[in-house]
């Protein structure tokens, strides 16, 4: 097995935010296995001289779509399967590059882009997955023309699209049972309407108390859990009664309903590096849209404030589409430590991150056992966040114990 040695580190806590030095971190079969106070036996072993710089976990991002390379969620759905797998092997790398070691997909990948990284065909992330989003007719990511009546059901199969298309108790009880057939770790759900100009009014709710009730019991049943698409506080509080336990979005959560998810377990997955992109998709939007979003913006950010003060666990998340807005993943580093003290910007991409995907017990955090994922960084991201905003500040990642990149050296 390869044992690599990081000599001269400082190892940030994600959890205390506290620095410690250490003489040396050493990296055997992928995992993390000691951190020591005292030089050990190079013999032959690759060290690599950290020179006092920051050795931190991987980064998590909580939400992403990485089949989504094309403005409209429409066009994307009808794009060949072959260039929608090839274009995501692009943006997986990049997340990589920037310092992502594992992402959760909320919606469109499947089980063969798990296989492809683990085998290392794609060099990438490691990947948790829903599969398909289950979406009711007619909901937000219903993508068919309003004068399309085809069965809906071709949908799950063209990769650019997110969704399957389910309704009543029995069929989201077997959209559940195929999504976890087919892989799915988690399931997501769209419970609400939203911003996209071909979507559905943000003011709509969707499913029934009934259909959710029924996924959630489904979700439990196959031992995970329940992801929820909502932006109002009536799609929010009906999710977290009824034992949704991830919120995406959460825009316009109220302080009683933040102290439900509070009170329940539930983890917030703000998304705010979508709502800063909409001007580059402003074009495809209407002026009462483009006012709409972006007031979402400002209440997006105004919900941090609020779950934060509830004491709601925040996971960080993106929702990036088009290709060539994906580099702006880094920046919700940025856009967070607007609102947020750095530590609870560096916790949601670290620890809170591991907890809601229940991985705490292997990535999230430095010591001994842990997978080997780590950054190792210019300054203290538990001091400014906004330096994870950088890749250039990267200056060594590592994933499963191998070096991905190193201008330590
Ligand atoms: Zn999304």
């Amino acid at each position: 097995m390869k044992t690599t040695v990081l000599k001269n580190v400082r190892v940030l806590d994600t959890e205390s935010c506290e620095v410690t030095h250490y003489d040396n971190v050493v990296l055997n079969g992928g995992r993390i296995a000691e951190l020591n106070h005292a030089p050990v036996q190079e013999d032959g072993r690759e060290v690599i001289d950290c020179k006092g710089l920051t050795l931190m976990p991987g980064l998590i991002d909580c939400h992403v779509h990485i089949n989504m390379s094309s403005w409209s969620t429409v066009q994307n759905a009808t794009l060949p399967n072959s260039l929608v797998a090839a274009r995501a092997a692009r943006i997986l790398n990049g997340m990589l590059m920037r310092g992502f070691t594992t992402v959760r997909d909320v919606g469109g990948a499947d089980r063969g882009y798990v296989m492809a990284i683990e085998e290392g065909t794609i060099v990438g992330p490691d990947l948790v997955i829903c599969g398909k989003m289950l979406c009711q007719t007619g909901g937000h990511q219903d993508v068919r023309a309003k004068w399309d009546e085809q069965d809906p059901e071709y949908l799950r199969f063209q990769l650019g699209s997110k969704s399957h298309i389910c309704d009543g108790v029995p069929e989201v009880r077997k959209a559940v049972r195929q999504e976890i057939r087919a892989g799915a770790q988690f399931i997501k759900i769209i419970a609400n309407g939203g911003l996209a100009p071909t979507g559905v009014p943000i003011t709509h709710l969707a499913f029934s108390e009934e259909e959710i009730a029924a996924i959630v019991e489904e979700a439990i049943i196959a031992d995970t859990y329940v992801a929820a698409h909502a932006y109002t506080d009536k799609a929010i509080e009906r999710c977290v009664r009824l034992g949704v336990r991830t919120i995406e979005h959460c825009v316009f959560v109220s302080e009683k309903t933040a102290r439900m998810m509070k009170e329940k377990g539930c983890f917030a997955v703000p998304t705010m590096a979508t709502f800063e992109t909409l001007e580059d998709k402003s074009s495809s939007m209407t002026p009462e849209q483009q006012a709409r979003a972006q007031q979402a913006r400002e209440s997006a950010y105004n919900a941090m404030v609020i779950l934060k003060e509830a004491g709601v666990p925040m996971a960080f998340g993106t929702d990036l589409t088009h290709i060539s807005l994906h580099y702006h993943q880094s920046d919700e580093f940025t856009y967070r430590s607007r609102v947020l003290p750095a530590k609870d910007v560096l916790q949601s991409a670290t620890i809170n991150a591991a907890r809601l995907l229940r991985k705490e017990h292997e990535i999230g955090n430095v010591f001994a056992g842990a997978k080997a994922n780590l950054l190792l960084v210019e300054g203290n991201p538990a001091e400014d966040a906004t330096l994870l905003s950088k890749p250039v500040n990267m200056r060594l990642i590592i994933k499963n114990g191998e070096v991905i990149k190193n201008t330590v050296a």
